[in-house]
């Protein structure tokens, strides 16, 4: 029955179960959590991030894994010889490793039982004696090597740029490929056309005349960039004599902007200073709050966001 594995994303619901499962199994994943954080705690924070993951087999719980962002490494993998079948731990590294390149990491590390040294070998991690305990190794794989094509681009353009390595996983901002179809959106305060994909498109469209009938105006600033475009403006700031650590704080780098994606609109009202945080103190602003996710938009970097991202109350992004 091996079709009916499933490796995906643990869900909130299932942070109790998989608690138990952590006391009882897997001691050593809470061996690096913060001071007094509890395992529920702690699973709960690898959940936005999808960096907590289950294998299931039918309703059966199969198996886990998880992703250590801050060590970039993994933190935990634990399997039910039960209920796992022979392919269970190699779709679960598979999973673990695409997620860890979502965020760009390029090398996977982690711990592993000696007698598992075989079968790592046999996944294409390099394993070797672990300093710290005789009964584990160190495994480590260079995920860039089976990675896809625009993934590895886009890691080089950064390389060359001079992003840290550690940006994605520091920032909790996973890669954005660039979007396959774009339409035009409408026209930018520039008098540019700007595109986004059709469904964002359509619905920024009506959510633009909801607005209008409340008297609002909603301009566009920015749809669509292609990675190209990031680059470039990365490239013009760094000729200018500004610093990648300065650039950094008030832009994406390539491959890592929500613009990519064809689904992320920097918007503005009139009389309002655009990419600015004054738009926070607009009426166009409140109304977004209230209103923009009946049209499926929602504010990426609020106040205070996980991914430590200055606020940005002009920058939405459609979710449908
Ligand atoms: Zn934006």
């Amino acid at each position: 029955m091996e079709d009916s594995i499933r490796v995906r994303p643990a869900r909130t619901s299932e942070v109790g179960t998989l608690a138990k499962l952590v006391r009882s199994r897997l001691p050593d994943m809470m061996a690096n959590a913060e001071h007094g954080e509890n395992v529920e705690s702690h699973l709960s924070g690898l959940i936005p991030d999808r960096a907590l993951l289950v294998a299931t087999h039918g309703t059966r719980l199969a198996g886990l894994g998880a992703l250590d962002l801050d060590r970039h490494c993994i933190l935990a993998c634990y399997l039910d010889p039960e209920i796992a079948s022979p392919d269970t731990p190699r779709r679960l590294f598979q999973a673990l490793e695409h997620h860890a390149l979502r965020f760009g990491i390029r090398v996977l590390s982690g711990k592993a039982r000696k007698r598992v040294a075989g079968f790592m070998r046999s996944l294409g991690y390099e394993c070797v004696p672990d300093r710290d305990n005789p009964e584990h190794i160190a495994i480590r794989k260079n995920l860039l090597e089976e990675a896809d094509e625009a993934i590895v681009r886009v890691i080089e353009l950064c390389d060359e740029l001079g992003v840290p390595e550690h940006y994605g996983p520091e920032h909790r901002m996973p890669l954005t490929l660039e979007a396959d179809e774009v339409i035009y959106a409408g026209h930018d305060i520039f008098e540019r056309e700007q595109r986004l994909i059709p469904a964002a498109a359509e619905s920024l469209q009506r959510m633009r005349e909801a607005a209008m009938n409340s008297g609002l105006e909603l301009k566009i600033v920015s749809g669509f960039r292609t990675v190209a475009y990031q680059a470039n403006l990365f490239r013009r700031k760094l000729d200018q004599g500004h610093t990648i650590k300065e650039i950094l704080l008030v832009s994406a780098p390539p491959g890592y902007s929500e613009h990519h994606s064809g689904r992320a609109v920097d918007l503005t009202t009139r009389g309002c200073k655009p990419l600015d945080e004054e738009f926070g103190h607009t009426k166009a602003y409140q109304w977004l709050v209230s209103n923009a996710r009946f049209f499926g938009f929602r504010e990426s970097y609020p106040r205070h966001n996980r991914h430590r991202i200055s606020w940005e109350p002009w920058h939405w992004y459609f979710t449908r």
